[in-house]
Formats: C-alpha cells, sequence, structure tokens
C-alpha cells in the first residue's frame, strides 16, 4: 500500500462497483434479484455484427493492425459522423481506441497536467472526474438541478472558466440524468468559450438513443469551434457491443496524432476482430438502432410515470440515453426497518437488501440525493421492479 503512487492514491475507488458487487454475492445465493443497475443495453449484438467477428477470425484477420484503427473502420466512422451528426471529419482527424473509455483517458493524458482544470457538470459519469485527477489534472465540477433539467447556463460557465481552464466536459445525452442540451443551449455554451482557448470534450456515446423527437447536436458543428471540440464515441451502447470494446475519438490532427503515440506506447491498436464488426455495425442497415430506440422510449415513458407516483421520488423526464435518475430526497432522513436512510447510498443498499431491487447510488455520479435506475431491461423486469419500490417506501 505505501508503495501506492500519488496518482493512483488520488483516484476514488468505483462505488458502483460495490453495489453490483453485492448484488452479484445476492443472486449467486438464489436471491430473485431485479437488477437496474446495469450500464448497457440488454439487447443482444445483431446478428450480422457477430457474424462479421466470426467472418475475421476465420479469414485470418487476429493480428495487429495499424496503432490507430484500420482504414476501413476510419471510413465508416467518418460516414457516421456525415450520417447521424452533420459533421465532417478527415479520416486522419479520428482515431479508434478500445472503448469510449480509452478515447477519454487518451484525451485527458494528451492535454492535461499538474495546474490544468477541467471543467465537468454534475451529475457525471463516473469516470470524468477520476480521469482528470490520474491525467493530475484537477475536476472543477458545476452542480446542476433537477429543476434546470441538470444542465449548466452559460452564466455558470462563464464563471467557472480561469486561467488554468483547460477543458470543458460535456456529456449529452448525459449518462446518468439523460439529460439532452438542444442546439440553443449547446451554441450558447459555445458562445462562452469562443476566443477563451478552452478545448470541449464532447462525449456523445448515446446520440443515438434520444427520444420524443429529440436530437443531439455536436458542438463540433459550430464552425467557430472547429480546432477546440474533440467528440468521443463509440459503438457499445448504439449497437449493444459493449463487450468488444470498440470507441473513437475525433478531432484536431495534432490531438489525434498525441492520442496515437498515447496509445502506441500503451496498449496499441484494439481488438482486430471487433474492429471489423465495428464496420458491419456503421455501415450495415440501421434499422436495428431505430427498433431498439422505440423500445428504450416505450421503458422511459413507464419509468417516468411510475416512478413520478411513487411519495418521496421526483423526476425529470429523460431525453436521451436509457437511466432515469430520480431525486429521493424526499424519503432521506426517513427511518425504514430501524434503519436511517441518511443519503442515496443507505436507500440503494436497503432497496437491495431489503426488496432485491439493485440501483446505483447517486453518491458515484456527484449526487447524493438521487438513484439511478437503468431501464435496460425488459417491461415486466420494469414493473416488478416499480412494485417492489413502491412496497420499499409505503
Ligand atoms: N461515456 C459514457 C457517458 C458512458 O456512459 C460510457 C459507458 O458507460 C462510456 C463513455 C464508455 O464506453 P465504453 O464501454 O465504450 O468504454
Amino acid at each position: 500500500q505505501e508503495y501506492l503512487t500519488r496518482r493512483v492514491l488520488s483516484m476514488q475507488e468505483s462505488q458502483t462497483m460495490r453495489i453490483t458487487g453485492l448484488a452479484n454475492k445476492m443472486k449467486a445465493e438464489g436471491k430473485n434479484i431485479v437488477s437496474l443497475s446495469a450500464g448497457e443495453p440488454d439487447f443482444p449484438t445483431p446478428d450480422h455484427v457477430n457474424q462479421a467477428g466470426i467472418d475475421a477470425i476465420r479469414a485470418g484477420f487476429t493480428r495487429y493492425t495499424a496503432n490507430s484503427g484500420i482504414p476501413e473502420l476510419k471510413k465508416a466512422i467518418q460516414e457516421k459522423f456525415r450520417r447521424d451528426n452533420g459533421i465532417e471529419f478527415q479520416e486522419n482527424q479520428i482515431i479508434v481506441s478500445n472503448g469510449g473509455k480509452q478515447t477519454l483517458a487518451n484525451t485527458f493524458l494528451a492535454l492535461c497536467q499538474e495546474g490544468d482544470e477541467v471543467i465537468v457538470p454534475a451529475p457525471y459519469w463516473v469516470s470524468f472526474p477520476e480521469m482528470v485527477r490520474l491525467a493530475g489534472a484537477e475536476p472543477v465540477i458545476l452542480n446542476t438541478t433537477l429543476e434546470s433539467d441538470y444542465k449548466i447556463t452559460p452564466l455558470q460557465l462563464e464563471a467557472a472558466i480561469t486561467p488554468r481552464t483547460k477543458i470543458l466536459v460535456l456529456n449529452s445525452p448525459s449518462n446518468p440524468t439523460g439529460t439532452v442540451y438542444s442546439e440553443t443551449e449547446v451554441r450558447a455554451l459555445m458562445k462562452v468559450l469562443e476566443g477563451r482557448n478552452v478545448f470541449v470534450l464532447s462525449d456523445e456515446m448515446y446520440d443515438m438513443i434520444v427520444y420524443g423527437g429529440v436530437r443531439a447536436f455536436s458542438p463540433a458543428r459550430i464552425p467557430e469551434m472547429k480546432d477546440w471540440v474533440i467528440v468521443s464515441n463509440g459503438v457499445s451502447k448504439t449497437y449493444a457491443m459493449t463487450g468488444w470494446r470498440i470507441g473513437f475519438l475525433a478531432g484536431p490532427k495534432w490531438l489525434i496524432d498525441a492520442c496515437d503515440k498515447i496509445q502506441s506506447q500503451t496498449t496499441s491498436n484494439p481488438n482486430a476482430i471487433a474492429q471489423k464488426a465495428a464496420v458491419a455495425a456503421l455501415i450495415g442497415d440501421q434499422q436495428i438502432v431505430e427498433d431498439r430506440r422505440l423500445e428504450f422510449e416505450k421503458r422511459r415513458d413507464y419509468m417516468y410515470e411510475a416512478l413520478n407516483g411513487i411519495p418521496g421520488f421526483r423526476t425529470a423526464l429523460p431525453q436521451g440515453a436509457f437511466y432515469i435518475f430520480p431525486s429521493i430526497s424526499g424519503v432521506l432522513g426517513k427511518t425504514f426497518n430501524g434503519v436511517v436512510m441518511k443519503d442515496s447510498a443507505d436507500v440503494a443498499e436497503y432497496l437491495l437488501k431489503e426488496h432485491y431491487v439493485a440501483t446505483v447510488p447517486g453518491d458515484a455520479f456527484g449526487a447524493p440525493e438521487n438513484l439511478r435506475l437503468s431501464y435496460a431491461a425488459s417491461i415486466s423486469e420494469l414493473e416488478e421492479a416499480i412494485k417492489r419500490i413502491r412496497k420499499a417506501f409505503q
């Protein structure tokens, strides 16, 4: 323990892992757990994508590839950005990595060092602040509320910028809130950053999972920000490919080259077989993405109604991703079965231990009065979960 570096000691352990570990243990003991803690689609990887992986193995496509990804995949990614996001990138502005996670880690390592600040709106995806710390920089957390739909305002952003600010992290649609910034809102935030020498790391992992006619708007579409926006995305969520580990990053060529250098000395190319499968996912029939989106939307509508009907729970209507993030401040401080619920960790533990529903406490996302429920589960599982939660707080 005393041999560990300041770098790793400054990181927090993943709190989501603790509750997931407990849920798995209870499942192994034969308990009937309804799990709403998953960060991945419950759908399988599409058949044609699996087949492309199998074909790659059979064809012997099992060796090192170009460090930054095969040209065929970069072309498919370039086309995806055009088709889905209305952004034009050159192939040399794109790098393929081991999941969205590696693209983000590479970026922070390339751009941040001691003394730098990175603005991270909260509630945030768990890994952002930890990756920033790992790179030696300091996360500056901007809090938002349910009333503001968990969005930061231009005024808030303006007030947070200092000479040390290096990056603003945007994640729209958001994990954990499901919030999606409108085009007008993105433009207003970018206006604040014009001429300020601050980069925007736009994590668009859930860009295709949006509801009710809402479209995710990438800050990379704003010409004035062309040299300052870095887009991270991947195939994990859109194509139910979390285990394949393919993410991609697009932005200024000099930064992509730097990420290429870091990757070449740490992990080398992402998995060759998975790259072939990702090509099939990106250029194949996109109907399956739409079908699944519609299914998620039904579940979202159900969860929104159901959770708002539980006394003590209040939730915004998520516009994207597959999470719902109710405020549970109405049940905090109360005692259930002799246990006082101080924060969301207590509530999540109570729900799991006494009522066999696995959720993720909001503490992990910088929001101790919220609970994250994933609706990447069938409607019947969701109904069962709601029944149990209702009973838990009767
Ligand atoms: N960004 C966000 C907002 C996520 O929710 C996730 C996965 O949970 C990732 C990035 C990482 O994705 P990947 O599994 O491709 O590394």
